[in-house]
């Protein structure tokens, strides 16, 4: 067995400079300081990785507040990213003491418009009054384009994955469930120093398969079957993400049609990812190839997404997306292709754009049969 990721050979997160991005951003979104309450991009901009904290962005300071549980692990955190900012630790209304006295002097207070809930809206507004108000994707546009630590770390997250699957795809061959082969792979995941799934591993076997978003059942995985296995590995909080569809003996002349319809279909949507290329023109290489395959109506997700401290974040890489793709970026290409009550297909692989094209991240094998 490989042995896990050292952290410490990787290029190291470029965390120190990133709150005065999103200071550089406030202006243009309307505010003149920010409430982050995304656990995800609290991260991003300060290393911190408790499961519950507020982050306050203004042009003169930055407040981190948090419960006793994280007393000792934010200063330590914070300090070994290099942020300067004030850290308070307390109960909500604790919390709320600090973010007010802080933004006593701000007119506009933005606050992260998709990542908070009713009542907590309420409470800000109580704390705040008319200051507050909405943004969207501030901090989310900041991380699509990821540093060279970023990178290196989604690449040992895919690593990790893929030496995880070749050593336990054999399995599918004698009969498992596909919660066993689910959990078997999750195991060797671990094994092999990743931190935890990415999301919640895919096995879909036989009629299953053509569900794209299937739960792992006791169906027991049999010959004649198509799996479609869509899973991923977590290495310093950064994610991966790759599908591959087995079939277990000889397919049958319609499984190999399709299989290898959705595998052109993905080499094409690999090939359109280039640097200046929008999320839909991605798109469209992937879906044209399918539909013209007679296989179109069948392709019943988007393309991709991007790919970093969360599975699914900016960009988009579907029919409706204006993105443009830089240099840095990651995403993935997955089309698929559902015959319900039949089976399904889909390959996935997580790609790093580079100056010239892509790089491929994931890099398990495509021959599909067992
Ligand atoms: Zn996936
Ligand atoms: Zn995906």
């Amino acid at each position: 067995m490989s042995a896990a990721p050292d952290l410490s050979a990787l290029p190291p997160l470029d965390v120190a400079g990133r709150v005065a991005k999103v200071v550089s951003k406030l202006e243009s979104a309307g505010c003149d300081a920010l409430i982050v309450t995304k656990l995800e991009n609290i991260r991003y901009l300060t290393g911190f990785t408790g499961s519950a904290a507020l982050l306050v962005v203004t042009p003169s300071a930055t407040l981190l507040t948090t419960d006793g549980r994280y007393r000792d692990q934010s200063a330590d955190q914070l300090e070994a990213a290099g942020v300067a900012a004030e850290i308070v630790i307390g109960a909500g209304g604790v919390q709320l003491d600090a973010i007010k006295l802080l933004c006593r002097t701000s007119s506009a207070v933005g606050l992260e418009a998709n990542n908070v809930t009713w009542s907590s809206v309420k409470r800000f507004t109580d704390a705040l009054g008319d200051k507050l108000v909405a943004t969207t994707g501030i901090v989310e546009r900041l991380r699509i384009v990821k540093d060279p630590g970023e990178q290196a770390r989604i690449a040992a997250a895919c690593a990790v994955a893929d030496e995880a699957l070749s050593s336990v795809k054999n399995r599918l061959i004698e009969g498992p469930t596909e919660t066993e082969f689910a959990a078997e792979l999750e195991y060797a995941m671990r094994q092999r120093g990743g931190q935890g799934p990415a999301f919640e591993t895919i096995v879909a076997s036989g009629p299953n398969s053509a569900m794209p978003h299937a739960r792992p059942t006791d169906r027991v995985i049999r010959r004649g079957d198509l799996v479609v296995v869509d899973f991923g590995s977590t290495v310093d909080g950064y994610r991966s993400d790759m599908t591959r569809t087995f079939s277990i003996g000889e397919p049958s002349e319609e499984d190999a049609h399709l299989v290898s319809a959705v595998a052109v279909a993905q080499r094409l949507g690999v090939a359109a990812v280039v640097p200046g290329a929008s999320g839909a023109a991605v798109d469209g290489a992937a879906r044209e190839s399918l539909t013209e395959a007679g296989y179109g109506e069948l392709f019943l997700h988007s393309t991709g997404h991007g790919v970093g401290l969360d599975i699914h974040e900016a960009p988009s890489v579907a029919a409706s997306a204006t993105d443009i793709l830089a240099s840095g970026t990651v995403v993935t290409v997955e089309p698929g292709a559902y015959v319900a009550g039949r089976a399904g297909v889909r390959i996935e692989d997580t790609l790093l754009v580079t100056d010239s094209g892509c790089r491929p991240l994931t890099m398990s094998t495509k021959d599909y049969i067992l």
